[in-house]
C-alpha cells in the first residue's frame, strides 16, 4: 500500500480549447477569435499605461470599467460584474446561483464548458436535445429545474433567436435562475439586456473576447439585477477579490468607448460571414443561418471530418467535433476576407480531390 494520498487528488476532465497552433503562416480559423485587432484607442491604453502603477492592487471593484460598460449597455454599475473573461464570470455564477437540488439544464448541443463547470461544482445537470433544425425549442424549459443556461446566439450551431424566445424561457422559470450567455451576440443577435430590468432572476454575460478582439487579455462581464450581481461579488470576493488586472480595466474601458471601431469591425465579419454562406451554399455545403462570428456546416456525400483533416495539413485551422449528431459538421469562424479566400481555394481544392 503506498501512495494513498492519490485516492484524494480530484479526478476531472477539463474543457479542452480550440488548438492554439505554434506554427507560422496557418489560417487559424478554429477559436472564434476576432481577426482583427484591438481598438486602436486600447492599444493606445495600452501603450500610454503607467508602470509604476502596478505597485498598486487594481480598484477590486473596477469602478471605471463597469461605469463604461453601465453607460453603453444603458443600467447602472450596480447592475455589472467583470471578471476574467466570461468563462471566469460564469463559473462564479454557477457557484453563485446553481445551489439547488434539480438538476439545471441546457441544450444537448452547447458550449461544452458547461458540463465541466457542473462536474467541477457538484452541480447535477439535463440536458434537452436541440430539433433536428438545430434549433432549441424553449417548451422543452417548461419542466422545473435548479438553473437554466443558453447561450443566444447558440455554439456551436451559429442559431440565435429573438427575444420572444427569452421571454418564453423567463416566463416558464420564474423559480430559477437563466443565464444568457452572450459570446456572440455583437454579430447579428438580439441581446436581452434590457430583460434584466424586467426579470430580476435573469443574468446576460458578455466577453471581450469574440467582438471586441480582446481574448488575450481576459475579460468578460454580466448584467443583472443588483439582487443578482451581489451574490456574485460575495462569492467572488470569498476566494480572489482582485480578479480584473488594472491594464486590462484600462484596455477594456478605452475598447468599450470606440463605438465606432466596433461597430466598423463587427459588420466587415458580418458582411464577410454572409458571402462565405454564399459561397459555400453554392459548393452543396449545408450551412446554418449564423447570427455568430463562425459558421457551421456540413455536407452529407462528405467525410468532414477528412475534409477537416486535409484542410489541416494545408494550414487552414477549423473546428471539429467527435460529438454525437454533429461529427459530420465543422464550425469555421470567420477570419478576414483574405483568410477566407484562402480557406475558399483550399476547399475547392479538396472538392476536385
Ligand atoms: C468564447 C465563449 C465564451 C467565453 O469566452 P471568454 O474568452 O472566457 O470570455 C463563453 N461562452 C461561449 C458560448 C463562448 O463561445
Amino acid at each position: 500500500m503506498e501512495n494513498l494520498w492519490k485516492n484524494n487528488l480530484r479526478k476531472i476532465e477539463p474543457y479542452v480549447p480550440g488548438e492554439q497552433s505554434k506554427e507560422q503562416n496557418i489560417v487559424k480559423l478554429n477559436a472564434n477569435e476576432n481577426p482583427y485587432p484591438p481598438s486602436p484607442k486600447a492599444i493606445e491604453a495600452l501603450n500610454s499605461f503607467n508602470c509604476n502603477s502596478l505597485r498598486l492592487y487594481p480598484d477590486a471593484n473596477a469602478s471605471k470599467l463597469k461605469q463604461a460598460l453601465a453607460d453603453y449597455y444603458n443600467v447602472t454599475p450596480k447592475n455589472i460584474f467583470v471578471g476574467n473573461g466570461s468563462d471566469d464570470v460564469i463559473a462564479i455564477a454557477f457557484q453563485s446561483f446553481f445551489n439547488g437540488k434539480l438538476p439545471i439544464v441546457y441544450p444537448d448541443l452547447t458550449y461544452s464548458f458547461y458540463p465541466v463547470w457542473c462536474s467541477l461544482f457538484n452541480i447535477p445537470y439535463k440536458t434537452y436535445p436541440v430539433g433536428e433544425d438545430f434549433r432549441i425549442n424553449p417548451d422543452d424549459y417548461k419542466e422545473a429545474n435548479g438553473g437554466v443556461v443558453i447561450p443566444n446566439p447558440n455554439a456551436p450551431t451559429s442559431i440565435g433567436e429573438g427575444l420572444d424566445f427569452v421571454e418564453k424561457i423567463m416566463n416558464y422559470n420564474r423559480d430559477s435562475v437563466v443565464i444568457i450567455d452572450e459570446a456572440y451576440v455583437d454579430f447579428g443577435g438580439v441581446s436581452s439586456v434590457e430583460l434584466t430590468k424586467k426579470y430580476e432572476n435573469l443574468l446576460v454575460t458578455g466577453t471581450f473576447s469574440k467582438s471586441r478582439s480582446l481574448a488575450g487579455l481576459r475579460l468578460g462581464f454580466a448584467i443583472g439585477s443588483e439582487s443578482l450581481i451581489t451574490v456574485m461579488e460575495a462569492v467572488k470576493n470569498s476566494y480572489n477579490s482582485y480578479t480584473v488586472d488594472s491594464l486590462a480595466m484600462e484596455m477594456g474601458t478605452a475598447s468599450i468607448l470606440d463605438r465606432e471601431y466596433f461597430d466598423s469591425t463587427c459588420k466587415k465579419i458580418i458582411a464577410t460571414r454572409e458571402r462565405v454562406t454564399k459561397e459555400m451554399r453554392s459548393l452543396g455545403f449545408t450551412v446554418l443561418d449564423s447570427s455568430a462570428n463562425f459558421i457551421f456546416a456540413t455536407r452529407d456525400d462528405l467525410s468532414i471530418k477528412d475534409m477537416f483533416e486535409y484542410l489541416k495539413a494545408r494550414k487552414v485551422f477549423i473546428r471539429y467535433f467527435s460529438l454525437p449528431r454533429i461529427d459530420n459538421y465543422v464550425r469555421i469562424s470567420i477570419g478576414t476576407d483574405e483568410e477566407m479566400d484562402i480557406f475558399l481555394t483550399e476547399l475547392r481544392g479538396y472538392l476536385k480531390k
